[in-house]
């Protein structure tokens, strides 16, 4: 048995989206993802500082799970994030549209135009690494991870998952 598979005391699961496809909230840019062996994001993101070492992962997309693991190291450093914003009211609820010009339409004060506002928005840029005990499972549909997670309702990219019902629904889990 795996020293990591005791003592699980205030240990929480967490389910990381992968984003795929084109982004039509373009307010920050996509992460580069190192899929099976860590995942980033910033302070900026809901529950940024929730995942902790020890903590069980799932890594998930639209097309469902891609696998799971636990969490080895978080690297934390200082960086900026590439922000965008609507260049009338300066606010980020920005919507890029493929089909139609031009391509941005603010969401608050509807002002439609092509090129945003560019800022620099200093965050705190973390970086979870799970290599080690990475286990591929594509068993999950992206409806099955929405209903393991707390708030249910949630569309952040890191949301908590219900631990029990995690385990529940993954065959001969590792955690
Ligand atoms: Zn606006």
């Amino acid at each position: 048995m795996d020293a990591s598979v005791s003592g699980d005391a205030g240990v929480r699961a967490w389910a990381f989206r992968l984003a795929t496809g084109p982004r039509r909230n373009i307010s920050h840019d996509g992460y580069a993802d190192d899929a099976p062996r860590s995942y980033q994001w910033d302070s900026k993101v809901a529950n940024s500082d929730g995942p902790s070492v020890g903590d069980v992962i799932v890594l998930w997309s639209e097309h469902g799970s891609l696998g799971y693991s636990r969490i080895d190291t978080i690297d934390r450093d200082n960086g900026t994030k590439t922000g965008y914003r609507c260049p009338n009211c300066h606010r980020a609820k920005i919507f890029y549209r493929a089909s139609k010009r031009p391509v941005y339409r603010c969401q608050d004060c509807k002002r439609e135009f092509n090129d945003p506002e560019v800022i620099a928005q200093e965050v705190t840029i973390y970086r979870a690494h799970y290599g080690k005990g990475w286990t591929a499972l594509s068993s999950l549909a992206p409806d099955q991870v929405r209903r393991l997670a707390l708030e249910r309702k949630s569309i952040n990219s890191i949301r908590e998952l219900d631990m029990t019902a995690l385990r529940a629904a993954v065959r001969h889990p590792r955690f």
